[in-house]
């Protein structure tokens, strides 16, 4: 009986450029894996020289004819919704793409499709907002008119670990704000987000508008390079965003930084032991601890570190690590060999500097043997200055502490400053903590991967990123100001 992977079809991947289909067929020699079994599933492809170029031209022409910019705006929307529409149709796809191709489970991808799918009519909030066009009062009684404009074409880069719906939450906003956008997807996970090119085509958007490539960190910095790319939406990791930082510099190219975090999960002393311990097996497992919120340390009062670390492995017995596509799995496994070949060399400079692994989770076996699996594992005995970088994987280091100061010290103490988790039952006291952790967002006694509220910006500290993403903040990212009016003669009185 083949595994529930094993009978996913990958499709051969698709270039989309100025309206046509095309194969990316440069070879990159690296071979995307079945996660579950271990087993090749396809060469990574990267677009052609000549296609990429005919991509940026097309994107530039969109842009320089107004062809999408200046259309009325009841037309723009309305494509905006027929986009989202046409990818509602395949969302069942993507998400069984996803699940095959970055190893989360299907149950979370599937789930995935809600932003897929929603980020549209958000977007589309936003252009009909008004915010693209307000006015001031001027002088000698004129207005003085503020215009929200597009920055032009866009370039998309998006991460592998859960492609679809941060491709749909970039490309919405770019298409809404006006500019043209051309999503180059993650070499290791790029399946789902090709269905974007059918439904971006059967919901007739003019040809140049929305495009996709291929390929790895090469071609991405050969198109951030490029002058006709005006702004670059970027998730991933810290050395591609300080590169595409640098390439962008001497243009002064707006760059959206999404990066990557080393979260702190502080439980204080008036933690509720079970409410604490449910949330550190939900950061070590959502997304198979490939995310970048997850547990990257847990900081913990030290009379709790043991029943609280007796509770985290009881509930990590139960999890059940499986084969992604199936429905009935919580963990996954690890995107691909080589990430998990890196997660294990770090787990294990840390085991040689006197770390101690502690993990429960029973591995899976027989025909997910070969599978790239990685049990949910703390590591104690951590001096926190080796526990510094993140750890893209269900690794979390532990660190106990005696007073809150010191808590906060350990929770401030990385150059990260993405997210951050504080239990404690007397709300007030874990509020007050929270508000002086250095992170663009604190959650008090929870870790679910939902955001405290839809409009709450998602914001990033120190190495965590820059130009902050969210509903209102993304939009307004692909645009530029100009503001406008009639001065007159002064008068100086
Ligand atoms: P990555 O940086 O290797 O790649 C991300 C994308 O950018 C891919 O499409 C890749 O081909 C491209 N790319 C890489 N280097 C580039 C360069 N120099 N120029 C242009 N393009 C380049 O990241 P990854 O391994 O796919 O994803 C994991 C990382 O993403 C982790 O660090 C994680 O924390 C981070 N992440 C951050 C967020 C967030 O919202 N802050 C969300 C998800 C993932």
């Amino acid at each position: 009986m083949p595994t529930p992977s094993q009978l996913v079809s990958i499709p051969d991947l698709v270039d989309y450029i100025d309206g046509a289909f095309s194969t990316p067929s440069e070879d990159l020699g690296v071979w995307l894996e079945n996660p579950n079994t271990g087993e090749r599933a396809q060469p990574q492809k990267a677009t052609r020289a000549e296609n990429l170029e005919r991509a940026l031209a097309a994107a530039a022409r969109v842009h320089a004819t107004g062809a999408w910019a200046k259309l009325p705006l009841e037309e723009r929307l309305g494509y905006l919704m027929a986009f989202s529409a046409e990818l509602d149709k395949r969302q069942a796809r993507i998400a069984e793409l996803e699940a095959f191709t970055t190893g989360v489970s299907h149950r979370l991808t599937s789930l995935f499709g809600l932003i897929t799918t929603g980020a549209w009519a958000l977007a589309a909030e936003q252009l009909k907002s008004g915010w693209t066009l307000s006015t001031l009062p001027g002088p000698n009684g004129n207005t003085v008119e503020i215009h929200r404009r597009p920055w032009g074409p866009a370039l998309l880069l998006v991460p592998w670990n859960a492609p679809a719906p941060m491709a749909a939450h970039k490309a919405a906003n770019a298409l809404a704000a006006g500019c043209p956008a051309i999503l180059k997807p993650s070499e290791w996970a790029p399946n789902g987000c090709d269905l974007f090119a059918e439904a971006a085509h059967a919901a007739g958007l003019p040809a140049g508008v929305f495009q996709i490539v291929h390929g790895g960190p090469a071609v991405g910095a050969q198109l951030v390079a490029d002058p006709r790319l005006r702004a670059i939406s970027f998730t991933g990791g810290l050395a591609g965003g300080r590169s595409i930082a640098q390439a962008c510099a001497p243009d002064f190219k707006p760059a959206q930084l999404e990066l990557g975090g080393n979260s702190a999960v502080v439980v204080l002393a008036d933690a509720d032991l079970e409410v604490a311990a449910q949330g550190v097996v939900s950061l070590l497992t959502s997304l198979n601890g490939q995310w970048c919120r997850a547990l990257g340390r847990l900081i913990v009062h030290r009379p709790l570190q043991a029943r609280l670390l007796e509770a985290v492995l009881e509930k990590l017995r139960h999890v059940r690590l499986g084969d992604s596509v199936a429905m009935d799995t919580d963990m996954g496994p690890m995107v691909h060999s080589g990430h998990l070949r890196k997660l294990r060399g770090q787990m294990d400079a840390l085991l040689a500097k006197g770390g101690h692994a502690l993990a429960s989770t029973p591995l899976p076996n027989g025909d997910l043997a070969g599978g790239h699996f990685l049990a949910p594992t703390l590591i104690t005995d951590v001096d926190p200055r080796d526990a510094q970088d993140e750890i893209f994987g269900p690794i979390g280091t532990v660190h106990a502490f005696d007073t809150d100061a010191e808590a906060l010290a350990l929770a401030n103490g990385t150059p990260y400053g993405l997210e951050a988790y504080v239990f404690g039952q007397d709300e007030a006291r874990a509020l007050a903590l929270g508000r002086e952790i250095r992170a663009g967002g604190v959650k008090v006694n929870g870790a679910s991967i939902l955001s405290l509220n839809l409009m709450a910006p998602r914001p990033a500290w120190g190495l965590s990123g820059i130009s902050e993403e969210g509903t209102l903040e993304t939009f307004r990212f692909f645009c530029g100001t100009r503001v406008v009016g009639v001065e007159g003669p002064l008068s100086l009185g």
